[in-house]
């Protein structure tokens, strides 16, 4: 335990919207005690699973060359194709269109209109960045085109993200607490929050501080929850990353009066390995995810499909996709793809820890991973049989869609014809919960009577409001950087102004 127990600003969480609010309050000059609930071997919470990929608005790459990936080598900028810009008024489109008009108009504003101002100010504390070669694009003619709006990843990934952030943290005299979880929020006679009540390796200590700042993640991780807000099942689902979001933060706040806000009963999960264990892996990370699906067809065990694999981007559509396997036999799917486009899939399908099986025909795959072979065949010739001829390019919404079919594919439908088949089983994977507190456009969170608790802010995944039904990729990390710099910011001032 550190000998002072009195902060001027307690984050709690190390993920990468907790680091961004503990720099951003320390430039205030405030001093900054994060406490967190995992060892240090364990740290960065869902933060770092992900792939570190970035969606902020930029004017392609020549802008981006100018700050963000000042350090690209030339044969890397020379290997670049395409790299689309992306606009302020794209990205809210995207939003609000991916989030069925739901997502609070002034969160998002800031979401988008900080994003680029925000990513430089991580360069400025030597966060690097790179494109995101090997997931992003397709290569045409030998150069890499990007795609679908994410294609900016931070150096080594999550990981290299977190340990980037933690150095940072360092230099900025950061004190960091590992495996101590906060169990509550502490409050003076008038309601200003003071401190918060942690569980340490000692017990339960008291720390104080003049502002606090929670960005300890949703609920993904709390079967209990799970279950009484997503609904009966999703106790079964697998996690995709830490095993510590229970859902603290969001339910000290609630004690206290916090007003819940956004979509409680909707999540981020994806497909996902059926072989993968039930928290996420710290070695395999995101790679138990399989997204190449745009590019091949996905029924149940009946051998039916049940969505439209080409409706959009992958970016647009694999966070939603996960609720639709949720709800077929078995919580299972297989993604079947012929020897057309397999050599394009993306490379967690090439990793040891798969389950797949490779067959000449479709009869003998069905056979193979337990899918009711005549229902598969019907499926198969029917699909083929509803393929147009067209341009095929995987890397624009090219409009090679099926006609006549009650799911149909709307973009990239090649007939599934040419063998050796082969066959990927998924189940869902939880990403992150949408529901959680509602802060005001200054990180505040507010209570029942929507005034900000006096001395509380909140960043990251337990902020509800932004996110609803579906999310476009790249945004969570985005989003705890914006308001993660944003409440420390507010935070810092409050404790030392
Ligand atoms: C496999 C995977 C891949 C992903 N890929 C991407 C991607 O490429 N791009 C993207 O934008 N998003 C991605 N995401 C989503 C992204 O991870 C989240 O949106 C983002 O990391 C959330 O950041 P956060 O800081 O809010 O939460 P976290 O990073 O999860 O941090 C929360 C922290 O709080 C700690 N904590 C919990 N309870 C307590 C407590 N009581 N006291 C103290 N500490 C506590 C946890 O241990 C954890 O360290 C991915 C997620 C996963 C799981």
């Amino acid at each position: 335990m550190p000998v002072e127990t009195t902060w001027d600003v307690i984050v709690v969480g190390a993920g990468n919207a907790a680091m961004c609010a503990a720099l951003s309050a320390a430039e205030q000059g405030a001093k900054v005690l994060v406490l967190e609930k995992a060892t240090r071997e364990d740290r960065g919470g869902n933060s770092t699973f992900t792939a570190g990929g970035f969606r902020f608005c930029h004017d392609g790459v020549e802008d981006l060359r100018t700050d963000i990936l000042d350090d690209m080598t030339p044969g890397e900028y020379d290997s670049i194709g395409n790299l689309p810009t992306l606009s302020e008024e794209q990205f809210m489109e995207i939003l609000m269109r991916i989030t069925e008009h739901q997502a609070d108009e002034d969160l998002g504003r800031i979401l988008i209109g900080q994003s680029r101002e925000t990513m430089r100010w991580m360069r400025s504390h030597k966060i690097r960045f790179i494109p995101m070669f090997g997931r992003q694009s397709f290569k045409i003619d030998g150069k890499h085109h990007f795609y679908g709006g994410v294609n900016i990843e931070a150096v080594g990934g999550g990981w290299g993200l977190v340990d980037m952030l933690m150095q940072a943290a360092d230099r900025m005299g950061i004190e960091v607490l590992y495996e101590t979880g906060m169990r509550e929020l502490l409050q003076d006679e008038k309601g200003a929050v003071t401190g918060v009540r942690a569980f340490g390796p000692d017990g339960y200590v008291n720390f104080s501080a003049k502002a606090v700042v929670l960005a300890c993640g949703g609920f993904e991780s709390n079967p209990e929850m799970r279950v009484r807000y997503l609904g009966p099942g999703w106790e079964l689902c697998r996690v995709r990353g830490t095993q510590h979001n229970t859902g603290d933060g969001i339910n000290a706040a609630l004690k206290i009066g916090a007003r819940p806000h956004g979509g409680w009963s909707s999540c981020h999960a994806v497909q996902w390995d059926i072989s993968a264990p039930p928290y996420g892996d710290r070695v395999v990370l995101d790679n138990f995810q399989k997204h190449s699906y745009p590019i091949g067809v996905v029924v149940n065990l009946n051998g039916e499909r049940f969505i439209d694999e080409g409706a959009d981007y992958r970016n647009h559509t694999y966070a939603k996709y996960g609720k639709e396997v949720m709800k077929q036999p078995q919580r299972t799917a297989i993604q079947i793809f012929d020897e057309k486009t397999h050599s394009m899939v993306r490379d967690e399908y090439r990793i040891r820890e798969v389950t797949r099986a490779t067959s000449n025909t479709i009869e003998e795959l069905a056979e193979k991973l337990d899918i009711n072979v005549e229902g598969l065949r019907q499926t198969i010739d029917a699909f083929n049989a509803a393929c147009q001829p067209g341009e095929y390019n995987p890397s624009v919404l090219d409009g090679v869609a099926t006609r006549g079919l009650a799911v149909p594919k709307s973009n990239w439908a090649l007939p599934i014809d040419q063998g050796p088949f082969h066959g990927y089983v998924v189940t869902c994977g939880i990403t992150f919960t949408f529901g959680g507190l509602k802060i005001d456009t200054e990180g505040r969170v507010q209570d029942l009577t929507d005034k900000p608790i006096p001395g509380l802010y909140a960043a990251g995944e337990l902020v509800g409001g932004i996110f609803f039904q579906n999310y476009p990729g790249g945004t969570g990390l985005l989003n705890g950087s914006v308001f993660g710099r944003l409440a420390g910011k507010n935070a810092g001032q409050r404790a030392v102004g």
